[in-house]
């Protein structure tokens, strides 16, 4: 029997609606990007990393970079989040656990719509942001950004998604994130802007 071929990329994350975004995004863009040569964080049972960065692509690097030290894999990690205008830019780094409970959608997005409860349509303008990074086995950094911008919603819209999905409305788009196909969310996502910059650099880590 084979082993098969041994693991080459490792994502750090933990939080299974965002690996299957990752896995997706990237699969589509780098030729044999799949189960035989990626593994993820919790198939490894690495320990969740402490985010205690200020940004983005700080949080972002402290991941890919512990799994990059315990693997010794190209490690590819991202953070993300949502901000909102007149929250000043929150929850951002604290988008997973803005109730208080890490990774509690139906409280965050609770709380979120409670807080803006009174402002006007004109005023509900936010954005999902993503830092994606890659850090390669001779620990070489490379980090890439990007921005879906748009509107939150009164009450949650579609069931497909991760987060606050339900909550937001793409600018341009009548459908929400949530109820998006994954293939157009991934064409406009901050997600998917983020990836795309940086599948040439992981296609390059494998080549
Ligand atoms: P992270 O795991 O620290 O990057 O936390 C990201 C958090 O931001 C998630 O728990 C979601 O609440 C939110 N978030 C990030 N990207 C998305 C998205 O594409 N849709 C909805 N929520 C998102």
């Amino acid at each position: 029997m084979s082993a098969g071929p041994a693991p080459r990329v490792v994502l750090a994350t933990h939080n299974a609606g965002k690996l299957r975004e990752l896995r997706r995004i990237l699969a589509a863009l780098i030729p044999g990007f799949d189960e035989r040569v990626v593994v993820s964080a919790g198939d490894l049972g690495l320990p969740d990393v402490v985010e205690d960065a200020v940004t983005f692509d700080g949080n972002a690097l402290l991941k890919a970079r512990a799994a990059a030290r315990a693997t010794g894999l190209v490690a590819v990690a991202d953070d993300s989040g949502l901000t909102v205008d007149v929250l000043n830019g929150c929850p951002g780094i604290f988008s997973a656990r803005w109730s208080g409970r890490h990774g509690d959608d139906a409280a965050n997005n609770a709380l979120l719509l409670a807080q803006l409860s009174d402002i006007a349509e004109e005023h509900r303008g936010a954005a999902f942001v993503c830092a994606a990074v890659m850090v390669d086995a001779a620990g070489q950094e490379t980090v890439k950004l990007g921005r879906m911008p748009g509107q939150l919603l009164r009450e949650p819209r579609g069931d497909d998604g991760i987060g606050y999905d339900p909550l937001f409305l793409p600018e341009g788009q009548t459908l929400t994130s949530a109820e998006l196909s994954p293939e157009a969310k991934d064409a406009i996502s901050h997600r998917g802007i983020a990836l795309r910059a940086l599948a040439p650099v992981i296609a390059a880590a494998l080549a």
